[in-house]
């Protein structure tokens, strides 16, 4: 809940006063205690909070979570750190209805939207596991776990504010990014709201044709109408768009796919990230080689600011693409902090 939300809930009975302490405790101390809810009101209400099932730990420090929902789904939560920049990778569906054939997610279909409470939950958990300060400028946030954010767009633009608000948890705007398949009606009505997460745009491919191969959604939705989207969205000062590439060995990830993307982005202010492909059982693309990745990012460079995304948990299943339910046979031992 938002603090109105809290107010009205509490209302008339109960003081705003009493609603505030609530929020606090929630929120900016991250101690709840359920005994300051007035018991008719925590009757009527579920809380958001989400339990730890199973945590895995990469050799490279990545944490992956694996969080129960209190109907007994899961979801996964990721908590990356490096240097001194910390980032958590949440979920905002479970599941994803989203077909890329290069992510292990997609393998599961969409069982349900996650409610604001469950997307803010995750951040919740993984900020007290690691004892983060979400005010300091080194905690960041992607919404690029399971689900396409942009199908959930109400919970992820209210998690969004329940994130930065200074009473709160007190996070800064610009800190918080989601990913999306490029739904072009979802993508304009981000532009409309006043408090939004960055974009970016799950891009993988340098013609329409490749891009319906790898992305079906493009048949919906056209790469070039997309991109058209893009250039109209309204960008805060100093904001650019993101553009994610997943780099498949031999598919789309040739000199002349390179540059193909930069055409295609020409005129746009934005970044390129690229992600050599996390391999996965059933995912039918191979991962291309150092030389092949050094080449592309070179290429996109003469254009854009363009980084390779470093595979990041690889090994517990946690890296871009594949976040799926995939239960290792022996999860490491809970710590009391990791
Ligand atoms: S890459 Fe993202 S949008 Fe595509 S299937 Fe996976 S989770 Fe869904």
């Amino acid at each position: 809940m938002e603090l109105a939300d809290l107010e009205a809930a509490f209302a008339p009975n109960h003081s705003k006063f009493h609603a505030r302490r609530v929020y606090d405790s929630v929120y900016a101390q991250r101690s709840f205690d359920p005994t300051l809810i007035p018991e008719p009101i925590r009757d009527q209400y579920k809380t958001g909070a989400l339990t730890e099932a199973e945590k895995y730990v990469s050799a490279d420090g990545t944490v992956r979570y694996l969080m129960q929902l209190h109907d007994g789904k899961t979801v996964e939560t990721v908590f990356m750190t490096e240097g001194s920049r910390d980032t958590i990778c949440i979920s905002s569906q479970v599941g994803c209805p989203v077909d890329c054939k290069f992510c292990l997610t997609a393998l599961m279909g969409l069982e349900r939207n996650l409610t604001a409470g469950e997307i803010v939950g995750q951040v919740l958990h993984v900020m007290q596991r690691h004892n983060l300060a979400p005010k300091s400028r080194t905690m960041n946030i992607v919404m690029m776990g399971q689900g396409e954010p942009l199908m959930n767009l109400d919970n992820v633009l209210k998690a969004t504010r329940i994130l930065i608000d200074q009473r709160g948890i007190g996070m800064g705007e610009r800190r918080i990014c989601l990913s999306t398949s490029g739904l072009i009606p979802k993508i304009e009505e981000l532009a409309q709201a006043t408090i939004r997460p960055r974009l970016a745009i799950s891009l993988n491919a340098s013609s329409e044709e490749q891009r319906q191969e790898i992305m079906p959604i493009t048949k919906k939705w056209h790469l070039a109408d997309l991109l058209e989207t893009c250039r109209k969205f309204p960008l805060k000062p100093k904001e650019h768009i993101f553009f994610e590439y997943v780099l498949l060995g031999g598919v789309n990830d040739s000199d002349a796919d390179a540059e193909r993307v930069v055409a295609l982005l020409q005129g746009l202010s934005c970044k390129v990230n690229l992600i050599p492909l996390n391999p996965g059982p059933g995912i039918p693309y191979q991962t291309p080689t150092d030389e092949r990745v050094d080449r592309f990012q070179r290429i996109i460079m003469k254009a854009f600011h363009c980084y390779v995304r470093k595979p990041r948990g690889r090994d517990i299943y946690a890296a871009c693409g594949q976040l799926k339910l995939v239960q290792l046979s022996s999860p490491t031992a809970l710590s009391p902090t990791a």
